[in-house]
């Protein structure tokens, strides 16, 4: 179960967790949001980890393929009514679902959100939100990194 943590995770500002040994008897705070190990680095300075998404964003019955590296500031800066969905890549993954779902084109990143795009997105929706999936990724990154 889920307990408020004493501090904040730093990756994902989630604030409930779990304790989980660590070895020679130590516990420590897990993020239940991101899986940070809280408390422990990254650094104040460290940079964040990027990890780029291509997005599936909804306004009306059209939907938006895009990517970013940052996608809090990219999508802020957006119009659109419901984010369905995030998919781990970068230019490459969006360039080739352009070219996937090309015959439901629009113009621009624009798409008619009909099959098969429809199966397409439910087959990335895991039940969480999406940033709550995204934050997962992150904290999979500085992981990677910091081990
Ligand atoms: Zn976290």
């Amino acid at each position: 179960m889920p307990e408020s943590m004493p501090s904040a995770c730093r990756v994902c500002g989630g604030v409930e967790g779990a304790r989980h040994p660590v070895g020679d008897g130590d516990h420590a705070w897990h993020c239940d949001r991101c899986g940070w190990r809280v408390g422990d680095a990254p650094d104040a300075d460290l940079p964040t980890p990027r990890v780029s998404v291509v997005y599936y964003l909804r306004y009306a019955q059209r939907v938006k393929i895009g990517t970013s590296a940052t996608p809090r500031a990219r999508l802020a800066a957006i119009r659109h009514e419901e984010l369905l969905a995030f998919e781990q890549g970068g230019r490459d993954l969006e360039q080739q679902r352009h070219r996937q779902f090309a015959a439901l084109r629009e113009g621009g990143e624009w798409f008619t959100l009909a099959a098969p795009l429809v199966d397409h997105i439910e087959s990335l929706r895991t039940g969480r939100d999406p940033w709550a999936t995204y934050d997962r990724w992150l904290g999979d990154a500085l992981r990677a990194r910091s081990s």
